[in-house]
């Protein structure tokens, strides 16, 4: 997707793609929908998709495939060992990483659950810019701690820094200094998720291997969200506008020991795995795939999947098609600033992240305010985000609750799925709550896991604040859905 200029000067995406195969939606109506989230345990990971207008969840495995990610995998071949779908795969890994090792796993996190069982013990210490969900659950699962050395700058909501993901190098030196033998690897995730979807820069990762180097310890890419981070280095990083995408994915991959991934994001189809060029590095975990995962040449992936996932990883080279999430992204940012509405700036990728705590300040953060704003986006619209916040936090070991650094409500773009005029739809909705936002309560825990509490948990609304929502709405928009 070019930046397309038109005659008439509105500033609008232009796909550079046709739909193909379409699937019905539903809007269901706004009392359905108050109903349908109290179902729900007001979590919207436990929402009925029969409910869902926009499913602005997650990109994770809800991505459009191509025309030819479609044929290819015509041709997988099923085996249980030595499937010529595993060699392409791994070719194309090749080709585009430069890595000679694969080890396929079912997806993301359970390529962490091996690097993680394979490096991490008691008392280890694993930098990273910032932490992701799951890879945290992995680590102090096995004792292991996090430290988060993202810039200041990168929880800052409101900001025009252009790569919000990078580590602060400082911290990073000092952090090796005091601590240099309990840090078996260093962690860079690519278009930082929780804070955004902000990317790293190219200099960033660079430094961050040197460093890494000289201290003798290894370099893990989380490339998951590499797409968008790719954009993101091309299109604002000065040192790299005349390079290809091809060349600046080489240089990352160039710069790290061990890069792993979600290949429900990076790649548009569904499964994992972990690339490295260090045959020391692969032996070591290994034996693990066939003990978690499947056997070495599947990993727990359908080798259509995988037949997919090689194709997508050649397309996420073509800069018109990565740049469809980007821009959408952009496009919805902007449209919302200019309603006044609070959300993280400057755009990133993965989606749009509405700032509760500046949409609606009066909740507590103990009260959850991104959690209570994303069942609110939900009753408005018809509209899934994900909470990204206090609730997808764990509870400290003394039950004291972690408030998070932010609030956000993501509101993810699956790539190449939604239609302007969706977009459009979800900005008017979120702009009518928006104005409307003194209604918005908070939320409590009614069942509350203890780990990874953001998947199951069910909350209640503090007081009859939804009920009010639901009328003010009807009053507004009469018999409009
Ligand atoms: C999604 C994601 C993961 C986990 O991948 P799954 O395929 O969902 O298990 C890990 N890291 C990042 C940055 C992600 O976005």
């Amino acid at each position: 997707m070019g930046k397309i200029k038109f005659y008439l000067g509105e500033e609008i995406p232009l796909e550079l793609h046709k739909a193909k195969i379409v699937q019905k939606l539903d809007l269901v109506d706004v009392e359905r929908r108050a109903a349908a989230i109290a179902e729900a345990g007001n979590n919207t990971f436990l929402l009925k998709n029969k409910d869902i207008f926009l499913d602005m969840l997650t990109d994770s495995g809800v991505n459009a495939m191509s025309d030819n990610q479609l044929a290819a995998m015509m041709i997988a071949d099923d085996s249980y060992a030595g499937s010529a779908t595993f060699t392409r795969l791994t070719d194309a890994l090749k080709d585009i990483f430069g890595t000679d090792y694969f080890l396929p796993a079912h997806q993301g996190r359970a390529a962490e659950n091996i690097l993680a069982v394979t490096f991490v013990k008691k008392g280890s210490i694993i930098p990273m810019n910032y932490h992701f969900t799951t890879t945290k659950a992995h680590i102090t699962r096995l004792g292991g701690r996090v430290e988060e050395l993202v810039i200041d700058e990168g929880i800052k909501t409101d900001s025009e820094y252009p790569f919000k993901g990078n580590f602060d190098l400082e911290k990073l030196k000092a952090l090796i200094m005091k601590e240099r033998d309990n840090i078996p690897f260093i962690r860079l995730e690519a278009g930082t998720n929780l804070i955004g979807g902000q990317p790293l820069s190219l200099e960033n990762i660079k430094a961050v291997s040197a460093i890494a180097k000289e201290n003798g310890i290894i370099t893990v890419m989380d490339a998951s969200l590499l797409q968008d981070n790719l954009y993101f280095i091309k299109t604002r990083e000065e040192q790299c506008r005349n390079k290809s995408i091809r060349e600046i994915t080489r240089e990352i991959a160039d710069a790290m020991d061990i890069i792993y991934f979600s290949a429900r994001k990076l790649g548009f189809a569904r499964g994992g795995g972990i690339a490295t060029n260090r045959e020391d590095l692969y032996l070591k975990m290994r034996e693990l795939v066939p003990m978690f995962e499947g056997f070495l040449t599947y990993g727990g992936m359908s080798v259509r999947e995988m037949e997919a996932m090689a194709v997508g990883l050649e397309e996420t080279m073509d800069m018109d098609v990565i740049s469809q999430g980007p821009l959408f992204i952009e496009y919805m940012t902007r449209e919302l600033i200019k309603n006044g509405v609070p959300v993280v700036t400057p755009a990133g990728g993965l989606g749009c992240h509405l700032n509760a705590l500046e949409f609606i300040p009066h909740v507590r953060q103990e009260e959850y305010p991104a959690g209570s704003l994303a069942t609110a986006v939900y009753i408005a619209g018809g509209i899934r985000g994900m909470e990204r916040g206090t609730v997808s936090e764990q509870r400290e070991e003394d039950g004291s609750e972690h408030l998070a650094a932010v609030e956000l409500l993501r509101l993810a773009m699956p790539r190449r799925v939604f239609t302007l005029s969706q977009v459009k739809y979800a900005v008017d909705r979120i702009k009518w709550l928006y104005d409307n936002r003194s209604l918005i309560g908070g939320l409590r825990f009614v069942e509350e896991p203890s780990s990874l509490r953001f998947f199951f948990g069910r909350l209640e609304p503090t007081s009859d604040w939804q009920d009010r929502l639901v009328r003010k709405f009807k009053e507004d928009f009469g018999d409009s859905l």
